[in-house]
């Protein structure tokens, strides 16, 4: 254990992580093995993983199904480019899946290694949709404030988590940020995403993008109308619509899709994490037929726009079984079940303990708020970091969960896996 902590301390650059602490204090858990909700650390401690590590196990850890999947693929084709004119089964076959699963006419899929890779594909594809149809002003992109898209030069940009950008600056121009409409509610976020695309000018605008969820934020879940509203918005201004689902998607929420609960088309659906569980990297963007039409009109010539792994034959084949156990097992009604479940024990926590503010769950996405007084929503001094502190106790007693912290908030995010039933719950919620 001792030598892993130094070594890792001394190579290993972690993600989204304090170097500093890693320094000070060492890894605080080095996992060893997954099995379905649970890990197990190198120690043998075992803990609910709560979060589904990354909110992307969506099946549970320790599936042999995914590994012989992938074995058999690599077996017989491990890599294979699909540039150009090139292409092979498993990247067919999961293409048309998705597009069988993804709403109304969203039929062709662009795929990546990750949620990143396909917000920076989006952008690059609506500014592109734009040019070719001779308006190539319509190159800002609006978000929402406290949205995460990832950390890639465009998805940093359409990040509204201001942390994000302290890095290496905004790393790109014409990115704006709309209010949440989880603090101001429908009216005011819609006033709001109004006001900036007026400022701007609509027609210098390629296109809306929104988690139909924000879970980074905070597990911020909108109210019933405020998509609506926002495709209404987007159709008067002509400006197309993203929904990230990178969390949503693949049966978080309770639907396949998250933007389904809001009763809206999206014009693209960018995912990633649930798409393999998690188990090899995979994402990507699914456009709509009247886009992808468009490109068919008038993208003269090459795109330049591929990854190496777009499409990658072992991750299309682990992504298809992934898919086949989630539809098998039903985990997107479990999700739904579980989900009520879930939100039923956290108010029952609210009821004992009196620093809880506000809880929700959408599916198996929920989040318990603490304030200091629940009676006027007053948050403890963001100093305590308390909803930090409530993340380390419970660690200490076997559940993974994470705190999310700012100027006017102290949550705590859950996302288990979706194969979670009560007794799990129970035992969770306890
Ligand atoms: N979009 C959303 C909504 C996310 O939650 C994430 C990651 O958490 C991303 C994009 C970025 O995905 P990745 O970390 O795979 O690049």
């Amino acid at each position: 254990m001792k030598n892993l902590i130094e070594l890792d301390k001394r190579h290993f650059i972690h993600p989204t992580s304090s170097i500093q602490q890693q320094q000070e204090k060492g890894a605080k858990l080095i996992v060893e093995k997954g099995e379905g909700i649970y890990l197990t650390d190198i120690n043998g401690s075992v803990f609910i993983d709560a979060m589904s590590s990354l909110w992307n196990v969506n099946i549970g850890h320790g599936r042999n199904e995914l590994a012989e999947a992938a074995a058999d693929q690599m077996k017989k084709l491990a890599y294979s480019s699909a540039f150009s004119t090139f292409s092979h089964e498993p990247a067919i076959k999961l293409a048309a899946k998705i597009a069988s699963l993804a709403p109304e006419d969203l039929n062709a899929v662009f795929f990546t290694s990750g949620g990143s890779e396909s917000n920076d594909s989006a952008v690059k594809l609506v500014r592109h949709y734009w040019k070719i149809q001779g308006h190539p002003q319509r190159r800002k992109i609006v978000a929402l404030k406290r949205g995460y898209h990832g950390v890639a030069a465009a998805s940093t940009s359409v990040t509204g988590i201001p942390e994000f950008w302290d890095m290496a600056g905004h790393l790109m121009n014409d990115f704006l940020h709309a209010d949440t409409p989880y603090w101001e509610g429908t009216e005011k976020a819609i006033a709001s995403l109004r006001s900036v695309i007026e400022e701007e000018g609509a027609e210098n605008i390629a296109a809306f993008f929104a988690e139909p969820v924000q879970g980074a934020g905070g597990v911020l879940i909108p109210p019933s109308n405020y998509f609506k509203e926002v495709r209404n918005l987007c159709n008067e201004y002509g400006i197309l619509f993203v929904a990230d689902e990178v969390i949503t998607g693949f049966g978080r929420t309770g639907k396949f899709f998250g933007i389904e609960n809001w009763g809206v088309t999206p014009d693209l659906i960018t995912f990633a994490k649930g798409v393999t569980s998690g188990y090899i990297p995979m994402g990507g963007v699914i456009v709509s037929d009247s886009i992808h039409n468009v490109l068919k009109d008038k993208s003269k010539g090459t795109l330049f726009h591929g990854f190496t792994y777009s499409g990658h034959p072992t991750a299309a084949a682990v992504a298809l079984r992934n898919i086949d156990i989630i539809e098998k097992e039903g985990l997107v009604a479990n999700a739904k079940a579980m989900g009520a479940y879930l939100l039923e024990g956290f108010k029952k926590i609210k009821e004992q303990l009196k620093i809880v503010g506000d809880v929700r769950a959408i599916g198996l996405l929920g989040a318990v708020e603490l304030v200091q007084d629940p009676a006027n929503n007053k948050r403890f001094s963001a100093k305590l970091q308390v909803a930090s502190k409530v993340v380390e106790a419970l660690h200490e007693r076997g559940v993974i969960c994470r705190a999310v912290t700012y100027e006017n908030t102290d949550i705590i995010c859950f996302s288990p896996p979706l194969i979670m039933d009560q007794l799990q719950i129970d035992s969770m919620v306890e």
